[in-house]
C-alpha cells in the first residue's frame, strides 16, 4: 500500500494524483471497521495455521533452541498481515512512530515497502502552528427539521444556535476535503504533574490542518423532547455509541441522530480525518442529567433512576473508549463570570458530585454562554474564580471568541476560543458580504440547510 505522498505538481494534476492514490488506498487498505473484523476473525485462523506449522517444525527441528526459534518465526509470520494493516491505519492517523515500531519485527517485501513509505512521509512532516488551530462547536444536532422548525416558541432559538444533521455532514465533508484533521485539546499542550504547561508539537503532512471540535449541552434537555432531537446516547448492538430518538407514537428508534455516531462513522470511513484517534469533547451540565439519562438526584423517584445512573456510566466509558472526551459546562448552565463566588462554589461542587461521578475525571471547562471569568489578559492567582476552578482540577478553559483561532498558554493553564457553527453564524455570514467568518472551513452557501425558516432571527 502507498501513503499519500507530497507532490509539488500543479494543483489539478495533484488532485488527480491524490484521487488515484485514494482509489489505490481504497483497493488496498480496508477501513478501520474491516480491519478490526479481520483482526478478530483472522488472528484466530492464522494462529491455528501457525500452530500447525510450528508443530511440524518442532518435530523436524534438531534441538531445543532451533525449535523455539521455529515457533517464534511461525507465530510472527502468521501475525504479519494483521500487524501491517494496523500499522497502515496508525500511519494514516499520523502516529508514525507506533506504526514503525509495529512493523519492526518484520522484513518481508510488503513490510519493507510499508516501512519506507512511512519513513518518507515522516520526513515531510511540518509542526502545526498551535495558535492557528480553530476550535469549532455545536449543540445537539437537529435530526428532524420538521419538528424543530414547527412554529413553536422554541423554533427561533433552535434556528439560531443549532445545526442540522445535513449541515453537519456537509461541513465535515468539506473540511476533510480541505485537509482538516481532528485533534484533541490535549494534543496542543500538556499540564505537567508540577502544574506547569508544556506546549506540544502536532506533526502533520504540509497539506493537513488541525482543528478541535466540541459539542455543548449533550444532555438532551427536557425542553427538547418531541422537537426532532435524539433522546439519548446508547451503546449499539455493535458495541459502538449510537443514539435513540423517541417517535410521536412513543416508540424508540436507534440511529445516527447526533454528532457522536455521525463523526465516529466519518472517521471510520476516513481514518486520516483523526489525529491518533481523536474525537470531540462533550460538554455536560447536570441539572437534567447527562447524555439523555435523568441522573440528577431530583429524579431519584423515577423507577428507573438507579438503572439510568448505571447506564449513563457505561455509555460514558464507552464514549471514552471511542476517543471522546468530556468537559464541565457547569452544573446549572451558569454564567461563571458573573454569578457570585458562593454560587460558583456550590455549582462547581454540585457538578463534581452529580456529573463527574458518572463521566469520570476531566480537566476541561467549557464556559456556558461562552462567558469567560476574565478578559483576554492572562489569568492570575489574583482571580479567585480561576483559583477555585484550578483547585478542583480544571486546566483547559474554553470560551467563545470571534477570531478564527485563539489560544493562550498560561504558566499553569491552557485557554482556547471556540467558534459556533450554527444557524445564526451561517445565515449572517451568507447574507452579509462584509462578513467572512466561515470561508476558511467550508462554503456556507452549499452548507446552509434550505429547511430553515428565514430570516434566522438576530441575537439579543
Ligand atoms: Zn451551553
Amino acid at each position: 500500500m502507498k501513503l499519500i505522498s507530497i507532490s509539488r505538481s500543479p494543483k489539478k494534476k495533484e488532485e488527480k494524483k491524490k484521487t488515484q492514490k485514494r482509489e489505490q488506498k481504497k483497493l488496498t487498505l480496508p477501513d478501520a471497521k474491516t480491519i478490526r473484523w479481520i483482526a478478530a476473525a483472522g488472528v484466530s485462523l492464522l494462529l491455528v495455521a501457525a500452530l500447525i506449522i510450528a508443530i511440524v517444525l518442532i518435530i523436524s527441528a534438531s534441538d531445543n533452541d532451533s525449535r523455539l526459534a521455529a515457533v517464534r518465526d511461525a507465530v510472527l509470520s502468521a501475525r504479519e498481515p494483521i500487524e501491517l494493516k494496523l500499522a497502515s491505519l496508525e500511519a494514516m492517523q499520523y502516529d508514525y512512530d507506533s506504526a514503525l515500531a509495529r512493523i519492526e519485527p518484520f522484513s518481508s517485501e510488503a513490510a519493507n515497502e510499508l516501512r519506507s513509505d512511512i519513513e518518507s512521509e515522516k520526513q515531510g512532516l511540518v509542526a502545526a502552528d498551535n495558535y492557528a488551530i480553530p476550535h469549532i462547536f455545536f449543540h445537539s444536532l437537529i435530526a428532524d427539521t420538521s419538528k424543530a422548525f414547527d412554529g413553536e416558541y422554541t423554533e427561533a432559538g433552535y434556528n439560531q444556535v443549532m445545526t442540522t444533521i445535513a449541515e453537519f455532514n456537509e461541513m465535515m465533508r468539506q473540511m476533510y476535503e480541505r485537509g482538516y484533521v481532528l485533534i484533541s485539546l490535549h494534543d496542543i499542550a500538556e499540564v505537567n504533574p508540577d502544574g506547569t504547561v508544556t506546549e506540544k508539537q502536532i506533526m502533520l503532512p504540509p497539506e493537513k490542518k488541525p482543528f478541535v471540535l466540541s459539542v455543548d449541552d449533550v444532555c438532551y434537555y427536557e425542553y427538547m423532547d418531541g422537537d426532532g432531537f435524539a433522546s439519548r446516547i446508547v451503546i449499539g448492538e455493535d458495541g459502538k455509541p449510537t443514539c435513540e430518538m423517541k417517535q410521536d407514537d412513543g416508540s424508540i428508534i436507534t440511529g445516527d441522530f447526533d454528532v457522536v455516531p455521525l463523526l465516529d462513522k466519518f472517521v471510520e470511513e476516513h481514518p486520516d480525518f483523526s489525529y491518533r484517534g481523536a474525537k470531540g469533547i462533550l460538554a455536560l451540565t447536570g441539572y437534567n442529567g447527562v447524555l439523555g439519562y435523568r441522573t440528577c438526584p431530583s429524579y431519584s423517584d423515577n423507577p428507573t433512576y438507579n438503572d439510568d445512573v448505571e447506564a449513563a456510566k457505561a455509555v460514558a466509558q464507552n464514549l471514552r473508549e471511542h476517543g471522546w472526551e468530556f468537559a464541565s459546562h457547569s452544573w446549572g448552565h451558569r454564567n461563571m463570570g458573573t454569578i457570585s463566588m458562593e454560587n460558583l462554589r456550590t455549582d462547581t461542587q454540585r457538578w463534581e458530585d452529580e456529573v463527574e461521578t458518572i463521566i469520570g475525571d476531566t480537566d476541561i471547562l467549557i464556559y456556558p454562554f461562552g462567558a469567560d471569568i476574565s478578559g483576554v489578559k492572562k489569568y492570575t492567582e489574583a482571580n479567585e474564580r480561576f483559583v477555585l476552578l484550578k483547585s478542583v482540577g480544571f486546566d483547559y478553559f474554553c470560551n467563545v471568541d470571534g477570531n478564527r483561532a485563539w489560544l493562550q498558554i498560561g504558566k499553569n493553564y491552557v485557554r482556547q476560543g471556540r467558534r459556533n457553527l450554527d444557524g445564526y453564524r451561517m445565515y449572517y455570514d451568507m447574507i452579509n458580504d462584509k462578513r467572512d467568518w466561515l470561508s476558511d472551513l467550508f462554503d456556507v452557501n452549499t452548507v446552509f440547510d434550505k429547511c430553515r425558516p428565514l430570516p434566522v432571527p438576530p441575537m439579543g
